[in-house]
């Protein structure tokens, strides 16, 4: 069903930018959201996307694996 012309504003409905805890529109208006702003959104997502990469770059080492092996046999 589509929007109503006639249907007055919905209540304008605010929720707290995870970035700046500031007041941010919970609506269609605001593309942004949960965020304030493309400024927040993209602060955001930066952080998680290096934090993310990371994560991955530290993954590859298997050289561990052959002494951590050797030392239990050992004992
Ligand atoms: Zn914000």
């Amino acid at each position: 069903m589509l929007m109503d012309p006639q249907k007055p504003a919905p209540v304008r409905r605010t929720v707290t930018c995870p970035n700046c805890k500031g007041e941010s529109v919970y609506g269609p208006e605001n593309p942004y959201r949960p965020f304030c702003s493309a400024r927040c959104k993209n602060i955001d997502f930066g952080a998680w996307a290096s934090e993310s990469y990371r994560v991955e770059d530290s993954t590859p080492r298997q050289d561990g694996l052959d002494d951590e092996n050797g030392s239990g046999a050992a004992r």
